[in-house]
């Protein structure tokens, strides 16, 4: 997603803003990055942990990146960064880090260890941008219009269990954890059993690439698609900041869009465990062991105030071993019955260290509670399945609505399976212009540049079937702008592109579509010479969050003020 900026002087009465949220990187810090030293290093005898501000030539570097990395040129930044004065950006961080601290705008601090299993302990500010970043208003309604056109597609692609299984069966002969899921389903298949009620928290993906101006789906997330309690408050911090110091900077906080995705989510969490329709029947959340984003989680347990939902943390060795299923379908843990599964964990092969955590798996799919994601949907969500629903004519198995068709169609970048020769050949003499992605899910798994070509020229020597746990994908260049990035309580300005994801809650019972909505969004932001988290750029360990720097807040502006 460009993040792209207009001048200060333009920001017009159609501009909007909206809020967004970034991922947290496990390790890598702007201050000990090997890449560069932060741009603006902390005062030795700062008070705080923060912030000399410098300034940077942003022409400058813009253009040089423009020739680097073969990144398209800069948008215009929202506000004249050179413009804002040091002293009042040192005054916004401040606010910014306090705002943070006292509205749980936090995640678990990597330097603490217990961070990831105690709450209330060794927390840190999430990492944030802190202002905001333009992005046009046709391209926000497009990827708002496509939430609930995606959720239903979702829907049926889930109920055709050969589509998924034909669609992934190269890839379940080399890949072992697709193959694991595959038998889950296949047995699933088997029992001849029918998800009746059928729940899905979603999240779009998408760049703005700066080029065409397209809008194109990086992905479609169905499991575990986080960061819905924090991007809300992100939308907050940077309402107040504006509501502050809007003026000084010539920002309207009126045009920050509302987002209510913490809300939706519970209320379709809510909402689900009221078709379930047993009132003593609890909520699970199948979490991970350790967990730097619980807050993030735990920001949906507005479940239990607002609608008197009891929720359980569960991890899945936790539900291997409480976890019984009656011969009625009622899944009990601990000897409570669980109406609703809401999966935070289960995507990666490292959430199953044993067999007890497949146990577990298999166990709540057979059972009648509601899976969030169903296995079914969580194959639908799959890189291999975005790619066959890519090919043509098949949206056309799934959709009537040719208008509907058409607007998916519009949004699919390039995707190919590695068998298109003529594609891999391609993509061996230009390997910039695509991207290689295996089955997962989480950041920190793709292929880029040379190594595309380098994996591919390996695959073709070795002549394996190897090749079939990925898929190419075209590489879509977002614009580049300066940012202000606050990690660690340190602030610096860096080269930044962004991404959109537009939340979906879909709930059906039957024949009874009870919620198909767009429900608020997330903005993240990362350094545009990091691919996921940039390996080649320093940050040495990747997590599930790495691919990400910091949250942002948008403003949505119209096209031509964006480029
Ligand atoms: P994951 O399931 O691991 O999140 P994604 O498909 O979202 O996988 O890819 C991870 C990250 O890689 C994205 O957030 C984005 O930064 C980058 N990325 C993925 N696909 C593309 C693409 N086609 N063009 C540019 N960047 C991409
Ligand atoms: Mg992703």
């Amino acid at each position: 997603m460009g993040v792209g900026h207009s001048s200060l002087s333009s920001c017009s009465v159609d501009s909007l803003f909206i809020t967004a949220f970034t991922a947290q990187p496990k390790t890598s810090s702007f201050s000990n990055s090997n890449r560069q030293k932060p741009l603006f290093p902390t005062k030795k005898h700062s008070p705080f942990a923060v912030l000399k501000i410098g300034t940077l030539n942003c022409a400058r570097v813009a253009g040089e990146m423009e020739i680097g990395k073969g990144i398209a040129a800069a948008g215009k930044p929202i506000v004249d960064l050179h413009g804002i004065d040091d002293g009042l950006i040192q005054k916004i961080v401040y606010d910014a880090l306090v705002w943070s601290s006292l509205h749980g705008l936090v995640v678990g601090d990597r330097n603490d260890q217990r961070s990831g299993k105690l709450p209330g302990v060794g927390m840190v500010h999430a990492p944030i941008a802190l202002l905001p970043t333009s992005f046009p208003e046709s391209h926000w309604k497009q990827a708002c219009e496509l939430a609930p056109i995606f959720n239903e597609l979702i829907d049926r692609v889930s109920l055709d269990g050969k589509f998924l299984q034909d669609s992934l069966a190269r890839t379940k002969k080399v890949d072992a954890f697709t193959s694991r899921l595959l038998d889950i389903h296949s047995k699933i298949l088997e029992m001849n059993k029918k998800e009746e009620i059928r729940l899905g928290l979603h999240r779009s993906d998408y760049m703005l690439d700066e080029k065409t101006k397209l809008l194109l789906q990086i992905e479609f997330n169905t499991i575990s698609s986080s960061f819905a309690g924090l991007g809300c408050l992100v939308t907050d911090l940077h309402r107040t900041l504006l509501n502050d110091y809007g003026e000084d900077l010539g920002l309207d906080s009126k045009r920050i869009p509302g987002n209510t995705a913490t809300g939706q989510f519970a209320e379709a969490l809510a909402k689900a465990w009221t078709e379930y329709n047993n009132p003593r029947a609890v909520a699970m959340i199948v979490v991970q062991t350790e967990e730097r984003n619980m807050y993030d989680q735990h920001w949906l347990c507005t479940l239990g105030i607002t609608y008197n939902v009891r929720t359980i943390r569960k991890t899945l060795a936790e539900i291997d071993s409480e976890g019984q299923l009656l011969p009625d379908g009622t899944f009990l843990v601990g000897g409570q019955a669980v109406a609703v599964v809401y999966f935070r964990a289960g995507y990666a092969p490292t959430d199953y260290p044993s067999e007890s955590e497949w146990r577990a798996r298999l166990l709540m799919e057979q059972s009648s509670a509601i899976k969030c994601p169903s296995i079914s949907y969580h194959l639908a969500g799959t890189k291999k399945i975005q790619q066959e629903l890519a090919k043509p004519n098949v949206l056309e198995k799934f959709l009537e609505s040719k208008e509907d068709i058409a607007k998916l169609r519009k949004c699919f970048a390039g995707l190919w399976s590695l068998v298109d020769s003529d594609i891999t050949k391609k993509a061996i003499e230009k390997p910039e212009l695509f991207i290689m992605k295996p089955q997962r899910e989480g950041g920190g798994n793709n292929i880029y540049g040379d190594d595309v070509k380098e994996t591919l020229l390996r695959l073709q020597k070795e002549g394996s079937e190897e090749d079939a746990a990925y898929i190419l994908m075209q590489r879509i260049f977002p614009a580049v702008s300066p940012t202000f990035l606050i990690r660690d309580s340190i602030c610096h300005k860096d080269h930044a592109i962004s991404e959109l994801g537009v939340y979906s809650a879909y709930l059906r019972n039957k024949e009874s579509v009870i919620m198909n909505d767009q429900c608020g969004y997330l903005m993240r932001t990362k350094v545009s010479s990091s691919n996921e988290g940039g390996v080649a750029a320093g940050f040495a360990v990747l997590d599930r969050h790495s691919a990400w720097q910091i949250m942002v807040l948008v403003i949505l502006k119209h096209r031509e003020e964006l480029f």
